[in-house]
């Protein structure tokens, strides 16, 4: 049987160097490797004409280069959100977001194939977790788009299908090859990583040196009311997940972005917004409205409009800022999971697994 080639994408350059030593190769063959696999970012190895053709055909050997496979793409009319669903090399399909803003393109990744969390609204997740994404093919995401739209991406927010804080080592490993000098060279403070909230791991996060900003998915005002809709909440107390992002905020000095999904008569009345309110008041921080995007295996509504103004309105009277989430790329599904769920649904059928994580 043929030995496992190595993923020669997920290695820092130091490790690289090491890699290219042990092969009998001068060091500096390690920085030419990774130019061109994170800043031109080829999908061949026969690319690199800098190398000796015999080198070519020896990493050709002992590595593997990951590159991801575009299934499908949605274009939405209303904007210039784009949708990509992604092959990874064992076929299984993942998908991620390519949006204009005025401050830079961004792209929303994903950072596993599923979610084993469990969220009540949640789309990503019906599914259960099938794997772990590598840094590769977080990092791939962004160059493949790069390319397929022929647009810089300057930000980067990993909020699509998965749970980084689930996937840690290879999310620090990402993060350090995406804001590598020598390699794409994305600013850390252009890249956000959101969370349902793993305390144990937003802890160690704050201590990786890797400042980004770090979105919290909190979604209620209370224990009882996010326990309904976050299984994640049965494990981790919201004194402790609050504490935890107090410590993150402290270490980093980045603020912390909460994320309050609205979901019509479960988490969105008055009293819920003056609860958030009293709980978040004096904290350094900003609240996302999102007004819950419908998805078809689940019975939730969205908050009407004036629901979420209201909302807004008595946050803001606790001098908390406030944004709500404009919708991008509305007309092409583009939130949350559904695509690769339609895709899925339609090659098999499948069945809903529910998360196990945190029942
Ligand atoms: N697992 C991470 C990141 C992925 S989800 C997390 O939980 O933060 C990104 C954000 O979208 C989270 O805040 C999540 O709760 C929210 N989300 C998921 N499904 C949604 C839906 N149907 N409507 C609105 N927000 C949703």
């Amino acid at each position: 049987m043929e030995t496992e080639k190595k993923d020669i994408k997920s290695y820092t350059l130091p490790e690289l160097t090491k890699e290219l030593e042990e092969l009998g190769e001068k060091r500096f063959r390690a920085a030419q490797i990774f130019d061109w696999l994170h800043k031109r970012q080829v999908t061949d190895f026969a690319c690199m004409t800098n190398l000796p053709e015999t080198l070519r055909k020896r990493l050709q050997e002992v590595y593997s280069l990951v590159v991801l496979r575009e299934v499908k793409r949605l274009s939405s009319a209303q904007d210039e959100t784009v949708k990509f669903l992604f092959a990874l090399p064992d076929d299984k399909v993942i998908e991620s977001v390519f949006m204009k803003y005025k401050h830079g393109n961004s792209v929303c990744i994903s950072s596993q194939a599923g979610c084993r969390m469990g969220c009540r609204f949640c789309a990503s997740t019906l599914g259960g977790l099938e794997r772990n994404l590598l840094p590769s093919e977080m990092l791939e995401q962004i160059y493949r788009i790069q390319e397929l739209t022929g647009e810089r991406v300057s930000h980067v927010v990993v909020m699509g299908t998965g749970e980084p804080m689930d996937n840690y080592d290879n999310l620090v490993r990402f993060l350090r090859l995406l804001t590598a000098e020598q390699g794409q060279g994305m600013s850390i403070r252009n890249i956000t990583v959101s969370t349902c909230g793993i305390v144990e791991n937003i802890r160690r996060f704050a201590e990786e040196g890797l400042p980004v900003t770090l979105a919290l998915s909190l979604h209620a005002p209370d224990d009882i009311v996010r326990r309904r809709l976050m299984p994640v909440a049965n494990r981790y107390p919201l004194e402790e997940v609050l504490a935890a992002c107090d410590d993150y905020f402290e270490k980093t000095g980045r603020r912390i972005t909460y994320e309050y999904s609205l979901v019509a008569e479960e988490n969105d009345t008055k009293e819920e917004a003056e609860k958030l309110g009293r709980l978040l008041h004096g904290r350094n921080c900003h609240v996302n409205l999102i007004p819950v995007n419908p998805v078809k295996e689940r019975a939730y509504r969205q908050s009407s409009f004036k629901n979420v103004l209201n909302f807004r309105k008595t946050l803001e009277k606790y001098n908390i800022n406030v944004t709500i989430r404009r919708e991008l790329g509305a007309d092409i599904g583009a939130a949350c999971g559904q695509l690769r769920k339609s895709h899925l649904d339609s090659v098999s059928g499948t069945e809903s697994k529910e998360g196990e994580g945190y029942e």
